[in-house]
């Protein structure tokens, strides 16, 4: 069927869809940053509410949903406007006829959240009202799920936990926790055979050498690794590498980690954590050190690239500057990961050009994934580059 991975223009913020080659087109939310700019009808900042809502199915009811909605981390530019645009409460709360002007909520069959995440991140910051909210419904469908002992939840009361927390709070919940180095295929309760997801973090507190108050400050997110299939069923089509904003010390543990056998860091497809931050990649500020070194382990926990693989940016344009993020910098990291094929790195703000933003689709193919063709230009006039790589070893 479908199967592809939209990014969606939402500045330097994260808003990625990702939709399965099955029947029921399963769609899988990752993070949103919808700005009231991009909300105004005047504004000419793409709409990307709109963009969203274009891309949704329907159910039965006619209410648009997504399958699953994962919260990377719960800062703002990771859940801007979700009491707006979503439903959050019980079922029978879903409001079908909304007030003149407004439309239908997005209906969340299921959530994905990571209390350890949040519990790292209240730490150090107030949470914003949009991460409040997102926390409340999630703690609403885990009491939900404690008093039916667990049978028979319904979509729309539908947890994932991502990563057990500390102390025992997740008791009780171990069939709907996945912790990390685990593997899932399950979505809104059905087996998936479209998908497997590889959870590399949150990165445990004793995989860390930092205490936790520096993890915080390290943007400790949900990271998972997708494999997911062609539209024509093909496994491992694509591997897609996603991670909030993770920063440096979280991405040297993995490799740490993970050197000895590095399968599960392998990627067509890496979101660059923080809206292409330097803090990615090095401990040195980018502006204020004379000689920001990058770090070796996490450059490499970053560089496990299949032939062909793309690395975008969620950012608005990378400028020749001392901005942070998205910088120069780390983009020319990026860079030199990618073997120095600049074609294969894309930036949200600048597609198809820094005036005019429009959602970032990549169909996954037979091939791996494709980015989209190019309109017009003095270039190629059709199918933009086509990629070609061996078959996996593994899946
Ligand atoms: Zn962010």
């Amino acid at each position: 069927m479908t199967a592809n991975i939209t990014f969606f223009p939402v500045g330097n913020g994260d808003m990625t869809l990702v939709k399965l080659g099955d029947s029921d087109e399963t769609a899988i939310l990752i993070d949103i940053n919808i700005r009231n700019a991009a909300d105004d009808d005047d504004d000419d900042a793409c709409d990307v509410a709109a963009e969203l809502r274009k891309r949704l199915k329907k159910n039965s009811k006619g209410r648009p949903y997504v399958d699953a909605f994962l919260l990377s981390h719960p800062d703002q530019d990771h859940c801007n406007s979700l009491q707006k645009h979503f439903h959050l409460g019980p079922v029978d709360e879903y409001e079908d006829e909304p007030e003149e002007g407004e439309e239908l909520k997005i209906f969340i069959r299921e959530m994905w959240s990571s209390p350890m995440i949040f519990r790292r991140a209240s730490k150090n910051n107030t949470l914003c009202e949009e991460a409040k909210a997102f926390q409340k419904e999630a703690r609403r469908r885990v009491k939900v799920y404690r008093d039916k002992n667990g049978t028979e939840i319904e979509e729309g009361d539908r947890i994932k936990i991502i990563g057990e927390d500390e102390n025992g709070k997740t008791d009780g919940l171990e069939k709907i926790i996945v912790k990390v180095d685990e593997t899932f295929s399950e979505i809104n309760g059905k087996n998936n055979s479209y998908v497997s997801i590889y959870v590399l973090g949150p990165v445990p507190k004793q995989e860390l050498e930092e205490d936790e108050e520096k993890i915080a400050k390290n943007h400790s997110s949900v990271i998972l690794r997708f494999s997911l299939s062609s539209s024509r069923g093909k496994k491992d089509a694509c591997l897609f590498l996603t991670g909030g904003d993770a920063e440096v010390a979280i991405w040297e543990a993995l490799w740490k980690k993970h050197k000895d056998n590095a399968d599960c860091l392998k990627y067509d497809m890496l979101l660059s954590s923080h809206h292409c931050s330097w803090h990615v990649l090095s401990y040195d500020s980018w502006s204020d050190s004379e000689d920001p070194k990058v770090n070796a382990d996490a450059k490499a926990a970053l560089s496990q690239t299949i032939e062909g693989a793309f690395i975008i940016s969620s950012s608005v344009a990378i400028k020749d500057d001392t901005a942070d993020p998205p910088c120069m910098g780390a983009k020319d990291e990026y860079i030199s990961i990618l073997k120095y094929d600049k074609e294969r790195f894309f930036c949200t703000g600048e597609h198809p050009s820094e005036k005019n933003n429009e959602p970032l689709e990549f169909s996954i193919t037979d091939e791996g994934p494709q980015p989209p063709a190019k309109k017009k230009g003095p270039f190629m006039a059709t199918a933009g580059i086509m990629t070609s790589r061996e078959p996996l070893g593994h899946g």
